[in-house]
């Protein structure tokens, strides 16, 4: 796996309040939530921004978005609406470079995000 923290989760070395995995994913509630659900889901494929994503992960990258959708759904904010992002390098917040889909629900969002 990679050396990043979200590698470490994937790979059950360091502990991560898991809602969601199987053998390409690993879904976890981010620890300094900005919602009342925050969600992060990564590939266990260290991938480290978007930027960095080949086509042979296009099944991957919809199985991520799939994953999301269900967890929307599971948490109980798929209807009220909630919002995914990707953060990708520096100037745009990205702070741990391992790909990883946030899930935001449970409170209004503003748009543009700052
Ligand atoms: O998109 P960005 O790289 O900024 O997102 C990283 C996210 O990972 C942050 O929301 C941060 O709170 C979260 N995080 C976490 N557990 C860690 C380190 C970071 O949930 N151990």
């Amino acid at each position: 796996m990679s050396d990043t923290i979200f590698g470490k989760i994937a790979a059950g070395e360091v502990a991560a309040d898991i809602v969601y995995e199987d053998d390409d994913l690993v879904a976890f509630r981010d620890l300094h939530p900005q919602a009342p659900t925050h969600i992060l889901v990564i590939p266990r494929k260290p991938i480290p921004t978007l930027n960095a994503v080949q086509p042979e992960d296009a099944e991957l990258i919809g199985k991520l978005f799939l994953a999301a959708a269900k967890i929307a759904e599971q948490e109980g904010i798929a209807n009220s609406g909630y919002r995914t992002l990707i953060n990708c390098n520096a100037a745009a917040g990205q702070t741990v470079y391992h790909l990883h889909l946030h899930i935001l629900g449970g409170r209004p969002m503003q748009w543009p995000p700052g």
